[in-house]
């Protein structure tokens, strides 16, 4: 009994840690002295920083219910958040756009500042740029952060601000939260115009949440696409820094040979296009030739192979060769002839030798092939299941073939056997 109530005890305290809320750290303050503060959620060391600021006006405050999600919610690996709830607490005790001293803070910042009109005019500058405590302290904050990814919520104009930021992550944001993507002018003196230009390599965009108070479903929305972007920079930072060396030694693949490919992929897949869109499986192979060279030309001719008279000819996005270097044959956009029934979805990596066992028993050429074979997996979110030797095609659940005499159809190169010890490898990183 008393086993049982220690080790709830241990859950519940263990639940109580992973939930408990990082503290507070004041990182400035407002004119009236209030504390501006940032909370620091997830590993220090995480790669991609993330700031969100709640609200920069006073009488805009729908993104504080985000803050307030994203300070309980999981955060994915690699991602570390600094949330604001609020830049102008002055403002927001007070109800109003402008903080105490009647100053737009959104127009503030030190980047095509413009001066005129009077405190509490709604646009209101300030006396010259950055002359706000507020300013400041966020500026502080972003210069020791250098967050990757920064968001401002605002109201109430529905929309996500493509200006100035990474287009690709912002629009990625709005379709996650039913929100258009705008590109609004460029305001004087906005905090996100003052980050895209000072840390170029980084993105800071509005969110433009509706009138009135968030909904519990719309706060959970956008704390799960700002969790998702984030995710989405940090396993492209760690594929990136995984990615293996890799020698261009490219084949002719022209537009005839993207007909023929388009040829193939209709009449043998039904789909009429030569683009290898979403590929869920690699595909490992043997080239049986002892040196590189004649297996680059085969690929390179175009020529119908001597098995099934087909054009395209075959082809492979890669050879591994036997000292470890990675040859790269064909854009990874295009569908190349290796398998068939996977080639519509397929990677296909080649290693020069005659056999598996050589493959396997040679372990510069080993290793160049995990390491290839692992970025591709991380880049692309292939699962390790569907990493698979020729000789195993028939048994992939992405196997399809069209045409009746091919069904069941594959080579004797990498066996079963073989793979399973390649996956085991592959997972022991
Ligand atoms: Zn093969």
């Amino acid at each position: 009994m008393a086993d049982v109530a220690r080790l709830a005890l241990a859950a519940v305290l263990a639940v109580l840690l992973m939930t408990a809320p990082a503290r507070a750290e004041v990182v400035g303050h407002s004119v009236q002295g209030r504390a501006i503060t940032a909370t620091r959620r997830g590993a220090p060391a995480a790669p991609v920083r993330v700031l969100v600021v709640g609200s920069i006006h006073g009488d805009e405050v729908a993104g504080h219910a985000v803050i307030g999600r994203l300070r309980r919610a999981a955060l994915p690996a690699g991602v570390q958040l600094w949330l604001v709830r609020t830049v102008n607490p002055d403002g927001v005790a007070r109800g109003t756009r402008q903080n105490a001293r009647g100053v737009d803070l959104n127009r503030n910042f030190p980047r095509r500042w413009r001066g005129g009109g009077r405190p509490f005019d709604t646009y209101y500058p300030g006396r010259s740029a950055s002359s706000e405590r507020e300013t400041g302290a966020l500026r502080a904050l972003v210069r020791r952060v250098h967050p990757d990814i920064t968001v401002y919520y605002h109201q109430h104009m529905r929309l996500v601000n493509l200006s100035g930021a990474d287009r690709a992550l912002v629009r990625d944001y709005a379709r996650r939260v039913g929100l258009p993507a705008r590109t609004l002018p460029a305001y004087h003196g906005t905090a996100t115009s003052w980050q895209n230009h000072a840390f170029p390599a980084t993105s800071a965009f509005v969110v433009e949440l509706p009138a009135g108070p968030l909904s519990a479903a719309s706060a959970r929305r956008h704390a799960g696409a700002l969790l998702a972007i984030a995710a989405g920079r940090a396993s492209a930072a760690a594929a990136a820094a995984r990615r293996p060396h890799v020698v261009w030694r490219r084949i002719p693949f022209g537009r005839d040979r993207q007909a023929q490919m388009r040829d193939y992929a209709r009449r043998h897949y039904g789909l009429d296009h030569v683009r290898l869109i979403d590929p869920r499986v690699i595909v490992e192979h043997v080239t049986v030739t002892s040196t590189f060279a004649p297996a680059w030309s085969t690929f390179a001719s175009d020529a119908r192979d001597p098995e099934l008279h087909e054009l395209p000819g075959t082809c492979a996005h890669f050879i591994v060769d036997g000292d470890g270097t990675i040859y790269q044959l064909v854009s990874l956009r295009w569908m190349c002839r290796h398998t068939v029934g996977l080639n519509w979805t397929a990677f296909g990596i080649e290693h020069v030798g005659l056999s598996d066992g050589a493959l396997m028993g040679d372990r510069r050429q080993l290793d160049a092939s995990l390491a290839l074979t692992r970025w591709l997996m991380d880049r692309y979110a292939i699962e390790r299941r569907n990493v698979i030797g020729h000789n195993e095609s028939l048994s992939s659940p992405y196997h399809r073939e069209r045409v009746a005499r091919l069904r069941h159809q594959t080579h004797g190169d990498m066996k079963p056997a073989t793979m399973r010890r390649y996956r085991r490898l592959l997972a022991a990183r």
